[in-house]
């Protein structure tokens, strides 16, 4: 499929979805996350109209970035090792992953303008999942205050992967409910008014649930081609 078509796809989804709850489609604005793919096919993202691309390792990302510059706005959403920090620092518009005050003092140590960052939450609370425990989320943020090159737009998070839409919903309605104390404290270096969740699997629901940042990558540009090729080579043997 054309990332074009797999694009119309999605946005027929959106509407659909923000009509259920009362939301305008232009609210939600999708990451085209190429972090599987090649530079070629992330080519094809922006020629489709997509203007956010979301890569998750600094290679990856640098790779693209060389190509595609600032034809695109980029989104740094995986976990970030602190001293992987400068090298993307120049290049990346949002960091989706600040989770810990080391990586804080990193990103005021290295940047040279102010960075839009999400603080990411573990909102289900699985072992595997990065980000802060939802009972650390505002004492984090308040901690941030110091620091003057980092803005918290927004909370981040990732859903589990299940079939189980009331366990994604009860997710993505905790990071609702953390952004709105996290407005109610009116800290003008987190105005926190983006919500990036919702991927794949379950944009729709995320879209239901207030998401203004949705982060597509296998049904909008595809997963990595190669295990396509690898397979091949497997049933030649
Ligand atoms: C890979 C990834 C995505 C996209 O996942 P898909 O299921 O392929 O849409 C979104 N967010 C993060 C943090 C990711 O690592």
């Amino acid at each position: 499929m054309s990332v074009k078509d797999n694009l119309v796809h999605i946005q027929n989804n959106i509407t659909k979805a923000c009509k259920k709850v009362n939301r305008h489609p232009n609210e939600i604005q999708i990451v085209a996350v190429t972090k599987y793919v090649t530079v070629e096919r992330a080519m094809e993202a922006i020629e489709a109209g997509i203007q956010h691309l979301g890569e998750n390792r600094d290679e990856g990302f640098l790779k693209k970035y060389d190509e595609i510059g600032k034809r695109a706005t980029w989104h740094f959403i995986g976990t970030l090792q602190s001293r992987k920090v400068k090298h993307i620092i120049d290049y990346v518009d949002y960091i989706h992953s600040l989770d810990r005050l080391s990586l804080a003092k990193e990103i005021q140590k290295r940047a040279n303008r102010k960075m839009k960052c999400f603080v990411q939450v573990n909102t289900s609370k699985e072992e595997s999942k990065h980000g802060l425990e939802i009972s650390e989320c505002i004492n984090f943020i308040k901690k941030l205050e110091p620091f003057d090159r980092i803005e918290v737009v927004g909370l981040m998070t990732m859903a589990p992967f299940t079939e189980d839409e009331a366990l994604i919903r009860r997710c993505f309605r905790t990071l609702k409910e953390l952004q709105m104390e996290v407005q109610a404290l009116r800290l003008p270096y987190a105005p926190c008014q983006e919500l990036s969740m919702g991927m794949s699997n379950d944009y729709e629901i995320a879209v239901e649930e207030g998401a203004t940042f949705i982060r597509i990558g296998s049904s909008l540009v595809g997963e990595k081609n190669e295990k396509v090729e690898v397979s091949n080579i497997e049933s030649q043997k």
